[in-house]
């Protein structure tokens, strides 16, 4: 990604966090803890760039992408888009943002109505936002379906007549319908088969440099993210450890999670042999999450210090953010906040 695409932040997020209460009682239900599903992450996004996040399942990316949409509503913390403090719109505010903030759900089975025509799909935004009617919309609808490498006549067709690929063009399709700037891919090719995984990694990727798109990728695989991202964030536990350009992720991983992450991903080359680190036990709880660094019940690196003291993110040198006690901040750097 180019340095000047890189002064242009297109969504801040600060210090986002989002927990879900867990009740005991019907009538006088009291609050008896919270699933810590984020906890406190910070990251910015450039215009036209792709920022990856990754982790395993649970750690929270999804929650995360669904606060920043306000499909659920954060607990705390900011989320700028183009200026707009979006936790703080009001709902009409809110329904204008939502043009420009579209997202792509993981499963293009379970995520289309399939009462529906493909053709009443894409064409339901456009009708919700006013921004297209008669034939008019159904026009659009057209240009957009050749334009994910379907069909015109597809309109007339139901979700159940569509390949998994192509219903995840069908997605792809009404999240472009309302012309957005940011568009959320929670893990839009992880329920593919990989040769179709790779052909929707490619036309999201041609579709960002046609409209200029900007993309949060959701992954729960380092592979998959490692052609389209430009940076990668890994999250554990509800917490951003490692966030990085994409190159020096792969190169140059310093916390100990990510390398565990890198180290399962099958090479290509089978002259290269590499040392794969299996991680010890379960993810723990969100419910509970340990104290200290949450990554210490399953780090192999692990010191007394992490039981106790939260390692801060801070830059470990040319904007490599970590939290681990093993990875010193750069000199005059400061921690993300
Ligand atoms: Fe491992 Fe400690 Fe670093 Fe956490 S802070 S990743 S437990 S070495």
């Amino acid at each position: 990604m180019a340095e000047a695409v890189r002064q242009d932040v297109l969504l801040s997020v600060k210090n986002l966090v989002k927990h879900f209460p867990i009740r005991q009682g019907i009538i006088f239900s009291k609050q008896i803890g919270a699933v810590q599903a984020v906890d406190d992450i910070t990251f910015d996004i450039q215009k036209g760039e792709t920022l990856g996040l990754v982790g395993e399942s649970g750690c929270g990316k999804t929650t995360a992408g669904r606060c920043i949409l306000r499909l659920i509503e954060p607990t705390s913390g900011q989320v700028i888009f183009d200026g707009k403090d979006v936790p703080s719109l009001s709902k009409e505010e809110l329904r204008e943002l939502r043009k420009e903030m579209q997202i792509i759900f993981q499963d293009p089975y379970g995520s289309l109505n399939p009462r529906m025509t493909v053709g009443d799909i894409i064409g339901e935004p456009l009708h919700i936002h006013k921004l297209a009617k008669g034939a008019e919309k159904e026009k659009r609808v057209r240009e957009i379906l050749e334009v994910v490498g379907l069909s015109a006549f597809h309109a007339r067709r139901f979700p159940h007549e569509f390949s998994g690929g192509q219903r995840q063009r069908i997605g792809i399709a009404r999240a472009l319908a309302v012309d957005p700037r940011l568009i959320i891919c929670d893990e839009p090719v992880s329920a593919l088969d990989v040769s179709i995984q790779a052909q929707v990694i490619n036309l999201l990727q041609d579709l960002q440099t046609e409209f200029d798109l900007t993309y949060l990728f959701i992954a729960h695989d380092l592979s998959v993210v490692k052609h389209i991202s430009d940076r990668v964030a890994v999250m554990y536990l509800g917490k951003i450890v490692e966030l990085t350009d994409k190159t020096e992720l792969y190169r140059n991983p310093k916390h100990p999670y990510t390398q565990a992450l890198l180290s399962a991903i099958p090479e290509a080359d089978p002259t290269i042999k590499k040392e794969r680190i299996i991680l010890k036990g379960d993810v723990p709880s969100p419910i509970n999450p340990p104290q200290g660094c949450r990554f210490h019940t399953r780090c192999p690196k692990v010191m007394d210090i992490c039981r106790s003291v939260e390692p801060e993110f801070v830059d470990s040198g040319h904007g490599h953010f970590v939290a681990c006690h093993l990875v010193p901040a750069a000199q005059g750097a400061q921690k993300m906040a």
